[in-house]
Order: C-alpha cells, then structure tokens, then sequence
C-alpha cells in the first residue's frame, strides 16, 4: 500500500514534532510500504523539507516529498513570465519549470508577467498583492498553490495561503486555479504515484478528505491538526487523535 502522508498539523506543527509521528512512521517503513509526504505548504523546497524532517528524527529521501509547489510548477510553461509570490519551495519549483520570473521594481513592472503564481510567504506585503493585482487586471492567469484559510502553529492559528489569495481576489475579481490538494494539479502528479490501493493520512477535511476521495484512496482523518466539521460527502475510513494511532489502526 502507498502511504501518503500530510505534514502540518499530522507529522508537525511549525517546528515541533507531533507526539509519535516518527515512531508511526518507522512503523510504515518496517513494513517497506512506499510513502509520500504530500503537504500544500510550499515555502520549503524538497531538500529542506527532507533535512526538517531528518531534524526530527525521520529518516526521508526527497523523492518521497511531493509539494504544491511541484504541483503548481506543471501548470507553468517553459519560458513563460511568472509572477512569482512565495518561499523558496515554490520559487525553486518555478525556477526547475525553466519559466522567467518577473521581479517588478513598479507596478507597471507587473504588466510583463503572463501568470501570477502564489504560495504562502510570510513576508507577503502590499506591493506583493499590488503587483498581483495589476498583472491579473492585465490579463495574467492566477494560480496559488492551495486554498487553506489557516497554518497551525505550535497553539495558535496564523493565516495562511487562502488568506493572501483572498486579498487578491478582492481587488482582482478573479479566483486561481488552487494546484494542491485537493486541486487537479496535485490530483495528476499523485495519481502518477498509484499502482494499487493507497491511504491517505491527514488533518484536514476538505482538503485531505476530499484529495483522498478524488484519487480514489482511503483517508485516515487525525485530530492534531486544524479542526474542521464533519462532511457526510467526505468518505473517512480511520479517525483518530494521530498519525501513529492511525498507522497502528491500519496496521492492526
Ligand atoms: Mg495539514
């Protein structure tokens, strides 16, 4: 079985490992299943999330970090002008897609670039969402690389990418295309990984639940992460307060 695995809120949260994690995924890996960690979080890139990972006690190749970053970059062109609003997860994933960034120095800058891609950046300013603005009134197509409202910390809740969409899509009018999950984006890349049955282990409904319902892979629904109400449309196949309870479930 194919292990695919979220990060925030079921692996960590922020910078601290969630109680048992690794132990569910030395778990997984004594069985020799394959895993893929899948997260919509683009500000790392594949090596950092693999030396954050290894930080923490497990042990991951990159080839098993899938971001929506990755998924974002497939729907960019070679040499096409992208603005280019993110971390370095997204921005080395647009720079592997060989298109031109565009770096405005003025808002009329912003008129070169052919699409808007954004990700979560926690330096995101105004001049950030003006030259979004601008590119997009001018024709830009807008892809983000995921919707989620919020980022678990540690114990707060802080903003995230959905949030900085959103104050683009005020002045814009204009929704993107979300390429994580559970976008179509993310729903191709992954699909490629699938050769048989697959879970899904994640702490988001409407994001995890309903990538998982799209791949057509069970979910594993945790509770160490963003709470989110229950949604009958949403098939879940082990709810449990973590990933290691959930990986003991499955594993009997
Ligand atoms: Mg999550």
């Amino acid at each position: 079985m194919l292990w695919l695995i979220d990060l925030d809120g079921v692996v960590w949260r922020y910078t601290t490992l969630i109680e048992g994690s690794d132990e569910g995924i030395t778990l997984i890996r004594s069985t020799g299943d394959p895993i893929r960690f899948v997260t919509n979080n683009s500000t790392l890139t594949r090596a950092q999330y693999v030396e954050k990972l290894g930080g923490m006690g497990i042990e991951a190749a990159e080839e098993e970090i899938v971001t929506s970053g990755m998924a974002l970059a497939r729907r960019v062109a070679p040499g096409e002008r992208v603005l280019g609003i993110g971390e370095d997860g997204l921005l080395d994933e647009l720079k592997a897609g060989k298109c031109e960034l565009v770096a405005p120095r003025s808002p009329e800058d912003a008129l070169q670039a052919e699409t808007v891609a954004l990700g979560w950046y926690r330096k995101f300013s105004y001049i950030d969402m003006s030259n979004a603005c601008v590119a997009i009134r001018n024709g830009a197509r807008f892809l983000a690389t995921n919707q989620d409202p919020t980022y678990p910390l540690e114990t707060l809740i802080v903003p995230g990418t959905g949030a900085l969409v959103a104050s683009v899509i005020a002045s814009t009018g204009v929704t993107p295309e979300y390429a994580g999950k559970p976008g179509d984006a993310m729903v191709e890349l992954v699909r490629e990984l699938i050769d048989g049955p697959a879970l899904m282990i994640g702490d988001r409904l409407t994001t995890d639940g309903t990538f998982a319902k799209l791949l057509g892979a069970e979910f594993a629904w945790v509770a160490s992460g963003i709470e989110e109400e229950p949604d009958a449309s949403i098939p879940v196949s082990i709810k449990t307060p973590n990933l290691l309870e959930a990986v003991r479930s499955k594993l009997g």
